[in-house]
């Protein structure tokens, strides 16, 4: 096993230890790391687990997931090449959105699962995980502009995206969130 394997699993046992959200774990089938690929360059951070990400263990498995993957395979980037992954780790009850206070309480935690996988950039799926790396903005005027933030030692490019579940059943969102998308391989090369 690869030393950020080890490092990310004992993250993980350490938020189940922890008991981060207990309400949330009661109702949850399981705590949802992430997937993909931990030496990449890019992490892709959603909101939290919907039922089939619950159910697999697996984030962005279901309706937003096949769309993030086909948005993935259009931009010419592989599933296996990025690591995608959500700022609150088990599924909300009846998929409601995260309240503050469990996004605050999984940061940190998100926080330190970044700093396993340095990545060079991280793409926000929402505003539920751009609010936390760029407060105060809004997606409506920054989507697809990516901003350098200083993070811990160094600094990292943020790409606030919509969230692919929202733009799904919307027309016009559903092509902005593709027209972004396929920017990122140009932001890639200017890094
Ligand atoms: N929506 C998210 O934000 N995350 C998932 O993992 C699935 C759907």
């Amino acid at each position: 096993m690869s030393t950020k394997q080890s490092m990310i699993e004992q993250l993980r046992d350490h938020i189940v230890s922890a008991d981060v959200c207990p309400d949330l774990r009661a109702q949850a089938t399981q705590l949802v790391m992430g997937d993909g690929n931990l030496d990449a360059d890019i992490v892709f951070i959603g909101e939290a687990p919907g039922k089939n990400e619950d159910i697999q263990g697996l984030p962005f498995v279901g309706a937003a997931g096949k769309f993030l993957n086909e948005m993935l395979a259009s931009a010419d980037m592989k599933r296996e090449d990025v690591y995608i992954t959500n700022i609150v780790k088990y599924r909300p009850p009846n998929n409601r959105d995260p309240l503050p206070e469990e996004k605050k309480a999984f940061w940190p935690y998100l926080l330190k699962q970044l700093q396993i996988i340095n990545p060079k950039i991280v793409v926000t799926l929402g505003r539920h995980s751009m609010e936390y790396f760029l407060p105060g903005m809004l997606i409506s005027q920054i989507h697809g502009e990516p901003k350098r933030i200083q993070f811990g030692d160094h600094k990292i490019v943020v790409v606030p995206l919509y969230h692919p579940a929202a733009a799904l059943y919307n027309g016009s969102l559903r092509q902005t969130l593709i027209d972004d998308f396929c920017q990122m391989p140009e932001i890639i090369d200017k890094l």
